[in-house]
């Protein structure tokens, strides 16, 4: 097996490589972190000195950056991966970023005869440790191929929806499903509380019918336990937002849901809750009731 570079060790990032470890890749690994990079190292990667660096070292180069910027300096930047990384090699980028983003930073590389995945991911961290990440990813059918068997330590599904661009584009359709659920899963829980119904009977009665989701599963004990630590923090989502509205306003697409759990978000920010988890979206509305949805 060829060795892997992995840029970016955060919440993500930290878990997903450790499964490679554990798969029996070699890796080498960059972060400005230093002390997720000890980390790393403990648990049997080689530390690079930059982007730059790692990418010199592997053919297999995997990002995961937090948002359109990062990658950009990361991969096209002074010391970045373009620098370092040989012809016939093959950028990952499992980030979340705006999709004309990877379009540019693709054809950047493309010019060095270095190819390119963008592959963002669904789960959050709980699915990142298991290895059970939803992959969706864009580019071409022989790369998506070559990198599978990677994906496959790190995640439960690989969908290749489209060529680059593609893998960002069903993560932001997933990030409107996600948003908008959560807003609808508050609603609905502070609306039972202020009517005197215990919020944790009315999911267990409803979990198995129509309104039954996985955000649903997912965020409604975690809010009834008054657990708001990340997870996938509101500022994030508010980056992931700010990529679906733009994208959509590029094409001509009007998405007023989005919208309005932007602006929650927004206040949510505000108010000085941008690091807690996005289901920290029940306190808005909380707020406005005048109620607290609790077991
Ligand atoms: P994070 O902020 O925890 O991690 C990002 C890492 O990138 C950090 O370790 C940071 O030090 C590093 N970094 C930033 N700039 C850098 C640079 N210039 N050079 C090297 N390293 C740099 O974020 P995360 O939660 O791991 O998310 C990463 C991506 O995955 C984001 O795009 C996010 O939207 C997406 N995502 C996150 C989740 C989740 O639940 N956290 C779920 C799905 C997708």
């Amino acid at each position: 097996m060829s060795k892997i570079a992995f840029i970016g060790l955060g919440i993500m990032g930290k878990p997903m490589s450790k499964n490679l470890i554990k798969a029996g890749h070699e890796l080498v690994v960059f972060d400005i972190d230093k002390a997720a990079l000890e980390e790393l190292k403990q648990a049997g990667a080689e530390v690079a000195v930059s982007p730059r660096d790692a990418a010199s070292k592997a053919n297999t180069i995997i990002t995961m950056l937090p948002n359109s910027p990062q990658v950009k300096t990361v991969v096209l930047g002074k010391d970045g991966v373009i620098e370092g990384a040989q012809k016939g090699s093959i950028v990952v980028d499992m980030s979340s970023i705006a999709p004309l983003v990877a379009r540019e930073v693709s054809a950047a590389l493309a010019q060095k005869g270095i190819r390119m995945l963008d592959a963002p991911v669904s789960g959050g961290q709980p699915k990142a440790i298991d290895g059970t990440l939803s992959i969706m990813v864009g580019g071409a059918q022989a790369d998506f191929d070559e990198i599978l068997p990677i994906f496959k330590a790190m995640g439960s599904s690989a969908v290749l929806t489209g060529t680059v661009g593609a893998g960002n584009v069903t993560k932001l359709a997933n990030q409107i499903i996600v948003a908008i659920n959560i807003a609808a899963v508050s609603e609905a829980l502070v609306m039972a509380t202020k009517a005197g119904v215990d919020p944790d009977l009315v999911y267990k009665a409803i979990r198995g019918g129509l309104a039954g989701s996985t955000v649903l599963d997912a965020k409604a004990p975690l809010m009834m336990d008054r657990k708001f630590n990340p997870g996938f923090r509101i500022n994030l989502h508010i980056k992931d937002l700010g990529n679906v509205l733009e994208t959509s306003h590029e094409i001509g697409v009007s998405l007023p849901l989005s919208a309005v759990v932007m602006e929650i978000m927004q206040a949510l920010k505000a108010d000085g809750m941008g690091d807690l988890d996005h289901g920290a979206m029940v306190q808005f509305y909380e707020k406005l009731a005048h109620v607290e949805v609790k077991r």
